[in-house]
């Protein structure tokens, strides 16, 4: 029996591929840099968006597609913060598909927006086996959930573009082994780059904000 599921999902990931490489094309004849940001729950995804809506929407325009299984909450925020955001409500589903980007991408003016964020819904599994269509997956972790991550979560680890240390305010009351968890991104992904900050207190975030505002920048020159 479980010989046959094996085709079933190289099917769906590979309809979802063809879909994601129609966001893609879109989103560079938009002029658009796009980038998926994953997480588990409660790592800091939203509260990324707002320092990064908040540090940058006075040189981009900012747009957010927020996936979540049910609520609006996150969008919202996005919105307070300054951006042009759209939730996506996946009814159940764990993750974005590529098509689900592709029709939030039909409801957002992409001529007027620099700088897409798309706030995956919150899990470490499988929204790294589904492409967007987005240029950079950005995984955002956070001290409390321990160090041990890299090694329960290969597959997610290996994949990203840009890795976010959150929280680490909270190093002196949290037993988090930086060493230890340093040492299981480099095996898997040695060229990741990586921002230890905190989104509550704002240290560290200047250094993230570089980074994606560079992104973007290339993005429009090479347009
Ligand atoms: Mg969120
Ligand atoms: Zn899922």
């Amino acid at each position: 029996m479980t010989t046959k599921r094996i085709p079933v999902i190289e099917k769906i990931l590979s309809a979802n591929d063809r879909v994601a490489a129609g966001n893609r094309a879109r989103l560079d004849a938009a002029g658009v840099y796009a980038v998926n940001f994953i997480a588990s729950p409660g790592a800091g995804k939203t509260a990324l968006v707002e320092q990064t809506v908040h540090g940058l929407s006075g040189r981009f325009r900012i747009g957010v597609i927020d996936g979540d299984i049910a609520t609006s909450l996150d969008a919202e925020r996005a919105e307070a913060a300054g951006a042009i955001s759209l939730q996506i409500n996946t009814g159940g589903e764990c993750h974005l598909e590529a098509v689900m980007v592709q029709a939030g991408l039909e409801q957002l003016p992409l001529e007027q927006i620099d700088l897409l964020i798309v706030e995956n819904v919150g899990n470490l599994i499988c929204p790294a086996e589904f492409e967007l269509g987005t240029h950079d997956t950005v995984l955002v972790a956070s001290i409390p959930e321990g160090a041990d991550k890299p090694y329960k979560y290969p597959g997610t680890y290996r994949g990203v573009d840009a890795l976010v240390i959150n929280k680490i305010d909270l190093l002196p009351y949290v037993p988090f082994d930086m060493d230890y968890f340093r040492r299981g991104v480099e095996v898997l992904n040695p060229d990741v780059v990586s921002f230890p900050l905190s989104c509550r207190t704002g240290e560290g975030v200047s250094t993230w904000l570089e980074w994606i505002a560079a992104q973007v920048e290339a993005k429009a020159k090479a347009r």
